[in-house]
């Protein structure tokens, strides 16, 4: 048999369905309205690249040197025409056929998609089976199917298997073929609340097919249901758009929303039981509560996709053997997130209980959220690192990148030095460490081992433990990634990336990107200068450093965009690295040799950060976006547009853009425009500092230290007008960004994304959405 049908597997299939064909399975099994279908198994495709020959030739193609990224395009080329090319055998045409004409009498518009074998891969999804094609009729089923064969050899998915170590000869793919539901309304549902844990089913609801109310182009109508007496808090949106079939193509459009169903309520009273009465079946089916994708077609209900809510904790599923979770408490409680996941819980502070006098002794600027107690480890150089264990509490002048290791240790950070941008402050907030910066003097107040409080929300350090371990998992719910319940925004809310380390958690904020990916910590953790490194280890050394680091980022977010900053880093900080002492002397680092102007200077080393880009595009991350930093007016970027044209990347494909940071750089935006840039991004950590002339590093000045001033704000409203005109996007990137008056003031402005702090995303969401919402209203009062 070529094929399973849905309500034909079971556990024991996943090696023949692989994992999405394996789940559809078993909701069909459990009775479940899934749309019929059937899965090409993973054997078929062995057996088709065996029969016809061609799995010797398939593999010995692949087998390339991958960081010769044109033997590597070769290599992709070769294997995927070879199957694509590779007629089917008689025998298999017809039952592939057959079955399909068995799906919807013959006429079915249906979806094809791959579904991953390799379980054993640590992530299926970039082994590149993740093709999908929908509105397929017979005449095009037998390509698709071979096109989704032929997705295991995208140069992504060799890349990746030689890479991590994996035979290409050992991994199989299983294919899909499901009737679509041509839905008039849709959406999804969450079976329990997905922030508070609470017995309340959310439901989302839109007109037409699912994926506008996924994708975010509408903001669906939004149900909360308590789950015992059915009591319902409504709120209906403005509908304005709908995805449907087009009935010629058979094609997915998007369509106004006839005005008279625009306000109008999307489900019925009896629709919602219908819903709610599946939400309970497929929650208890799985003891855990879950996020669905559900259509309504002819008053039919149908689920398209269950899965678990991802924000439940793992501790707290695992802890329960037998999967079922109390909604009441599982989804809310933090034990067991971020800052437990990585490494640096707090059970070392248990140790000393000592009493708190609870007097504030140090204070400074709370730059990372959360309360924790501790032993104080004073670091005043890199040896005292090693005495840093789980759960202390790091007492530094200033953070540097190779810290980063211990301060994942540490249960908290407390720096002499520095502001709210400064490395301290950025790194613990993406860890979800609680952080102080700027005390001036904690490193000589406080001794090394005294067990100290650290408020990372006030800013104060208190003598003793005032907190209990267990009270501790406090600052870790503030920050880690809450509800999935993402608001629907136009304004897009992207997040903030400094070390690679923290993607994943930024990925799981629901982000719709990541607005600025830091890449100076990448390099600056060589603990040798660029210049340095290449001495030493070669640039291919250099670029495989870069293109790994940015990939583990633009991985996690695939294909959600991230914006990748070419290197920024100002001398003080290259001194301290290996190779440091070549680094020119400086009055004022932060009015020097940084950003665009050291690039456009050393436009050698420039070259291979270009490079790097020009490689990851090669691998199929089409995803990544260059954002060029301190840039001060067109010329500079017309000369790394020339720079990224020799490094191959062509600028009118890519999407690329500048970071407004200084007065010239907003005073020049319409001429950059004309250069071609994509987007212009507010770095108002150095906007505000270069245009109020305060250092955005100096604690003697913070309190003037003001993204707000209005004279900021002038800048701000003008470049977005500006590039409105221009139909150039904005954004900011900047710390401000997370603040609500910066949100309320450049949504009002017309800003096109917000890009946040890993903590401040949800928060961003809500209020991007409060403040659109009073936009609609007043148009309309
Ligand atoms: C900024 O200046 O606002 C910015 C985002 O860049 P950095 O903080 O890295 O200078
Ligand atoms: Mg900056």
């Amino acid at each position: 048999m070529a094929v399973l049908w849905l309500d034909e597997i079971s556990a024991g299939d996943l090696e023949q369905v692989g994992g999405k064909g394996a789940s559809l399975g078993e909701l069909t099994g459990a009775g479940l309205p899934v749309p019929p279908g059937f899965v090409v198994t993973a054997g078929t495709y062995r057996r088709f690249i065996e029969d016809a020959e061609i799995d010797e030739e398939l593999f010995a193609a692949v087998d390339v040197d991958v960081d010769d990224s044109a033997a590597l395009a070769d290599a992709a080329d070769r294997a995927q025409e070879l199957i694509v090319e590779t007629p089917f055998p008689d025998e298999l045409r017809e039952e592939i056929l057959e079955s399909y004409r068995e799906v919807g009498d013959g006429e079915a518009f249906v979806a094809v998609r791959s579904s991953a074998t390799a379980e054993d891969l640590p992530d299926a999804s970039f082994a590149g089976q993740q093709e999908t094609f929908l509105n397929v009729t017979e005449e095009d089923l037998l390509n698709r199917v071979r096109e989704c064969w032929a997705s295991l050899f995208t140069q992504r998915a060799i890349y990746y298997r030689q890479e991590q170590g994996f035979d290409h000869s050992a991994v199989n793919i299983a294919v899909v073929v499901q009737q679509m539901v041509d839905a008039e309304k849709s959406g999804v549902m969450f079976t329990s609340h997905p922030s508070t844990g609470d017995p309340t089913m959310i439901i989302e609801a839109a007109w037409g097919l699912g994926e506008a109310v996924v994708s975010g182009a509408v903001s669906p109508d939004n149900y909360v249901i308590d789950r015992g007496d059915r009591s319902m808090d409504l709120t209906i949106a403005e509908k304005k758009v709908m995805h449907e079939k087009d009935e010629e193509t058979g094609q997915t459009v998007e369509r106004d929303v006839p005005e008279e169903k625009r306000t109008q309520r999307v489900i019925s009273d009896d629709e919602i039981d219908a819903l709610m009465d599946l939400g309970e079946r497929v929650e208890d089916h799985y003891g855990e509560p879950q996020d669905v994708e559900w259509a309504i077609v002819d008053g039919d209900v149908y689920m398209l996709q269950s899965r678990p809510i991802t924000t439940i904790d793992e501790d707290e599923t695992a802890a329960d053997a037998t999967g079922s979770v109390d909604p009441t408490k599982g989804l809310t409680d933090g034990s067991g997130s971020a800052q437990a996941a990585d490494g640096s819980s707090a059970t070392g502070a248990s140790a000393d209980s000592s009493a708190s006098s609870g007097e504030v002794i140090v204070d400074g600027l709370g730059s990372s959220p959360g309360t924790v107690s501790g032993p104080a480890k004073i670091v005043t150089k890199l040896d005292d690192l090693a005495k840093v264990s789980e759960g202390d509490i790091i007492v530094t002048e200033m953070t540097m990148p190779d810290m980063v290791p211990a301060m994942k240790r540490a249960s908290g950070i407390i720096t002499d030095e520095g502001g709210m941008t400064s490395h301290a402050a950025i790194v613990s907030r993406e860890l979800g460490v609680p952080a102080i910066v700027g005390t001036t003097n904690a490193t000589t107040v406080l001794q090394d081992g005294q067990v100290v409080t650290l408020d990372g929300d006030k800013g104060a350090v208190l003598e003793g433990k005032t907190v209990e371990p267990d009270e501790e998992t406090e600052p870790v719910e503030e920050v880690r990634p809450q509800s999935p319940v993402k608001p629907m925004t136009a304004t897009e809310v992207k997040v903030n990336v400094s070390i690679p380390e923290a993607a994943e958690r930024a990925a799981a904020t629901g982000a719709d990107g990541v607005g600025l990916l830091r890449t100076e910590h990448m390099i600056l953790s060589l603990n040798q200068t660029p210049e340095k490194f290449i001495a030493e280890n070669g640039t291919d050394a250099y670029i495989t450093e870069l293109v790994e680091g940015i990939r583990g980022v633009a991985d996690e977010f695939y294909p959600r965009p991230v914006r990748v900053r070419t290197l920024d880093a100002p001398t003080d900080e290259f001194r301290q690295l290996e190779g440091g002492e070549d680094e020119p002397e400086e009055h004022n680092p932060m009015l020097g040799y940084r950003g665009i102007r050291r690039s456009l200077d050393r436009t050698d080393v420039f070259a291979h950060e270009l490079e790097a880009f020009h490689r990851l595009y090669e691998l199929g991350y089409d995803n990544v976006e260059i954002m060029l930093p301190l840039v001060n007016d067109a010329e500079d970027i017309y000369r790394a547009k020339e720079c990224m044209k020799e490094a191959g990347i062509d600028p009118e494909k890519r999407k690329w853009g500048a970071m407004i940071e200084t007065p010239a750089a907003a005073l020049s935006v319409e001429e950059m425009a004309d250069a071609g840039i994509d987007f212009a991004s507010f770095g108002t950590n150095d906007l505000t500092q270069y245009t109020l002339a305060v250092d955005r590093n100096n604690e003697h000045v913070a309190d003037r230290f003001d993204e707000l001033h209005p004279a900021v704000l002038r800048l701000l409203g003008d470049v977005i007008e500006t590039c409105r005109e221009r139909g150039v996007d904005t954004s900011i990137c900047g710390q401000a960004g997370s603040k609500p008056e910066m949100v309320q003031f450049l949504v009002n402005e017309g800003i096109s994304s917000i890009s946040a702090n890993i903590d401040a995303v949800r928060d961003v969401q809500h209020e991007v959405k409060r403040v659109e919402q009073k936009l609609l209203l007043d148009s309309v009062r």
